[in-house]
């Protein structure tokens, strides 16, 4: 049963082909057996699950089921659930019980749907390849010593061997579309302002956004239209009406004009990853789009600016955790300053601290001006690439990562190379759009990821593409063969 889409297991529940009991038992059962082999969880919330599962199965029989009532997910631990451990991948909450849920957590749980648990991320969802988090690395279900992607790489490992059918994950510069394409699942990241970011513990507030990763399109349409919409406990959610995301799947290509981008085909792009991504931009051709090259001059600049905009965003976020009012404490401080300076000393790993620091300098006065101005700066160029873009084409298409999934431990010991895996999709980012990867193919036996960018609010188009790609291939419905089959 675990092979079937969100949808399709939505349709079984309806029909009763089986209860949601059933279902979440099959997945705890996957998750005890084939967890230890991936990491990809770093709770699991059994009981729970199966009560929320029974409840659902009670709705059903009360005729107040909907679309997702009964259906398990997980979610990533950045995301805040009342009476669960939410560690943020870090040894500074590893202790931290969240007295809420996030916005997210609970639109979902609302919907009926089941949390099974919270996925392994890179700490603070600062990272690309999921080696950061305090619970150690997670691995590539189609290759066990290769990464997963990050930060959200436990969901996308999850999703991928279908330890759950679909899971949340957040994107501050890639960390939904990256390590989707790096498992040959579906990864969307909204507009900025669609989906609440309240209770999910900030990283580059400016930045983040909550989204989704599941096996197909359609998945990805249910779950926005539960978590989408205003939060008013969240400022810069934005008060448009969300659209029925599902019901515009089908719409026809025809006319639809779609731009390539030049920059995304540099050298840095893996060959064999370039080949899939040209086979794809042909499916979308034969489905009656157009496809035109556009240009996005500023593109090299994102990944700069990007690192000098989100560790200064860091910088301030993670004030809060001093060892007074959160998570880890220092044992037998000297003083005050002691206390502080231990309890962040001890309670953050290096990639934290790293951003930390970058992020504190950045803002220093005298510093100011130079970097964290100037990259503001070029956010807005980059913004204004996208715009002109949009000007001529209705969608932009391009490859989601520069190469298919790498060697664990392969990058850690050179931050430059780890941070240019964001290349294509940091952009995407900076100017607030939505994005998705879908799988197009393979390289070297690993997936490869096509990324789409609409425009703001646009969301309704790009999973309308993403699902018609996915009505004329068969890559997402590929899974990782052997004990995960
Ligand atoms: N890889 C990027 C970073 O390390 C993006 C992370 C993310 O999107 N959360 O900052």
């Amino acid at each position: 049963m675990h092979t079937r889409t969100l949808a399709e297991l939505g349709d079984a529940l309806a029909a009763g082909e089986m209860s949601s009991e059933e279902l979440t038992r099959h997945f705890l059962t996957r998750i005890e057996a084939l967890d230890p082999r991936l990491n990809a969880f770093i709770t699991v919330t059994g009981e729970a699950a199966l009560e929320a599962a029974r409840a659902a199965d009670r709705e059903r029989a009360a005729g107040r089921a909907g679309p997702l009532t009964g259906l398990p997910i997980a979610h990533k631990d950045i995301f805040c659930t009342d009476g669960f451990r939410t560690s943020c991948g870090s040894r500074m909450l590893d202790n931290f019980i969240s007295p809420y849920d996030a916005t997210v957590v609970r639109r979902l749980k609302s919907a009926g749907m089941v949390m099974l648990g919270k996925t392994n991320m890179d700490e603070f969802a600062m990272g690309s390849s999921n080696e950061t988090s305090f619970y150690g690395p997670v691995r590539n279900p189609w290759d066990l010593d290769k990464v997963p992607g990050g930060s959200s790489g436990g969901s996308a490992a999850a999703v991928a061997a279908r330890l759950t059918p679909a899971a949340t994950g957040t994107d501050t510069g890639g960390s939904i579309r990256q390590p989707a394409a790096l498992t040959g699942t579906t990864g969307l990241k909204p507009t900025y302002g669609r989906v609440s970011r309240y209770g999910m513990i900030a990283f580059a507030s400016s930045l983040d956004q909550a989204g989704t990763i599941t096996a197909s399109a359609c998945d990805a349409a249910l779950l926005l239209e539960a978590m989408a919409g205003h939060d008013p406990r969240d400022s810069t959610s934005v008060d448009a009406p969300v659209e029925r995301y599902a019901d515009g799947l089908d719409r026809s290509l025809e006319g639809f004009r779609v731009g390539v981008v030049e920059e995304f085909f540099d050298e840095g792009l893996y060959p064999a990853s370039a080949a899939a991504i040209e086979t794809a931009l042909d499916v979308l051709r034969s489905l009656g789009a157009s496809v035109k090259r556009v240009s996005l001059p500023n593109l090299a600049l994102s990944v700069p600016a990007y690192y000098v905009v989100a560790p200064a965003e860091c910088s301030s976020n993670l004030s809060r955790f001093d060892g007074i009012r959160f998570g880890y404490r220092a044992e037998n401080p000297r003083d005050l300053a002691d206390l502080y300076k231990r309890s962040r000393g001890e309670g953050f790993g290096a990639e934290v601290k790293r951003r930390i620091m970058t992020g504190t300098y950045v803002l220093s006065a005298g510093y100011y001006d130079a970097y964290y101005l100037k990259a503001q700066r070029v956010r807005q160029l980059i913004a204004e690439d996208f715009r002109a873009a949009f000007a001529e084409v209705d969608l932009i298409a391009g490859p989601t990562a520069p190469t298919p999934a790498f060697d664990i431990g392969a990058k850690t010991d050179d931050p430059v190379t780890m941070y240019l895996n964001d290349i294509y999709t940091i952009g995407v980012n900076l100017a607030g759009l939505p994005g998705v990867s879908v799988p197009c193919g393979f390289a070297d036996d690993l997936p490869v990821g096509l990324q789409l960018i609409a425009n703001h609010f646009e969301e309704g188009r790009l999973l309308n593409v993403a699902h018609m790609f996915q009505q004329e291939t068969e890559w997402h419905l590929r899974m990782p063969g052997g004990e995960f089959a």
